[in-house]
């Protein structure tokens, strides 16, 4: 198989899919459960954030479990980030010894105020020297952009916006730029349309070509393997994913949140296309996951492989 037609997974789930689970994890069981990730390949795995923990309380501490994380026996290559809302957040990862950070802003303003607490300016101005600083110092910038499909408090999102948003922080240094359906209500035709126009760009600016976009999926309403399809047949590699489906959707209280890994994985998997990733561990850190967070998860393939399997996963359950 071409290596070319690989998918690459950036797995969320202990920062996107954490963040939205009201349970509150030790460090020891985030670590637990992303040494699991880690075993089962998958290549690169956002750890945690550093926003105020009063904010995220879930996330609070990632400093800690950075540090206990880089003093594991990792499998070589594996990329490792997180999430940093200013310089300060940039520095304290750093501190910790982290090579690469994400930023996070939004393509419609009601949700960056409410998310961010900025105006959508503001956050393009902090950005255009967190970047550059960033880069200064060797640590590689991921920027997500989210409501690209949609926003929760203004409905539709014209996504010139969000390719606008998306050159300028590819301009300040940006590596990757990260296109999130936030609210998880895109359908395959709205994927072809946006993904097209972020690759060939408008007549305000040019494209970002493919090898720097991603796609951040939610299966609120059960389309986001549909809309990843799509967006791979127009040659996206990069893929969003959260073990288990964790998180859920804070705008939609019981519905699916991200795309689960194991779905992602095992689909473009039986269709010959290749992720690095091993199903079976990949289950296993599932099982780590919904051990520590206490409720069944929402991936389908998870939940799927634990009826199969259903002795042996309440055996592991137990120990
Ligand atoms: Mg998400």
């Amino acid at each position: 198989m071409d290596s070319n037609a690989n998918i690459i997974v950036h797995e969320v789930g202990p920062r996107d899919g954490l963040q939205n689970e009201a349970e509150r994890l030790s460090v020891s069981a985030r670590l637990e459960l992303i040494l699991a990730l880690a075993a089962a390949g998958l290549p690169r795995i956002e750890v945690g954030s550093f926003v105020r923990p009063e904010w995220i309380p879930q996330l609070a501490d990632t400093g800690e479990l950075v540090r206990q994380l880089l003093a594991q026996k990792l499998p070589a290559g594996l990329r490792m980030s997180a999430l940093v809302p200013n310089r300060t957040g940039l520095a304290r990862a750093v501190e910790c010894g982290l090579r690469e950070v994400a930023v996070f802003m939004s393509a419609s303003e009601s949700h960056n105020q409410k998310n961010t607490n900025k105006s959508i300016a503001d956050s393009l101005r902090e950005f255009e020297q967190l970047i550059p600083e960033a880069r200064k110092q060797g640590v590689t910038v991921r920027g997500y952009v989210s409501c690209v499909w949609g926003c929760p408090f203004e409905g539709p999102v014209d996504p010139k916006r969000a390719l606008e948003i998306g050159r300028r922080l590819v301009s300040f240094g940006a590596e990757e730029i990260s296109l999130g359906d936030t609210i998880g209500v895109g359908n395959p035709r709205q994927t072809r349309e946006i993904v097209s126009l972020f690759l060939g760009g408008d007549a305000a600016g040019p494209g970002i070509p493919a090898g720097k976009l991603a796609l951040h999926m939610h299966d609120t309403h059960g389309t986001a393997l549909a809309n990843c399809l799509v967006a791979y047949e127009l040659g996206i590699r990069i893929f969003d994913a959260a073990v288990g489906g964790t998180g859920g959707c804070p705008y939609a209280p019981g519905a699916a949140g991200n795309l689960a890994t194991e779905d992602l994985v095992s689909m473009f998997t039986e269709m010959g296309i290749g992720s690095g990733v091993d199903l079976e561990r990949l289950f296993e850190a599932g099982a780590v996951a919904q051990r520590h967070i206490g409720h069944a998860l929402t991936g389908r393939r998870l939940q799927a492989a634990f009826g199969r399997r259903a002795k042996l996963a309440v055996a592991r359950a137990a120990t």
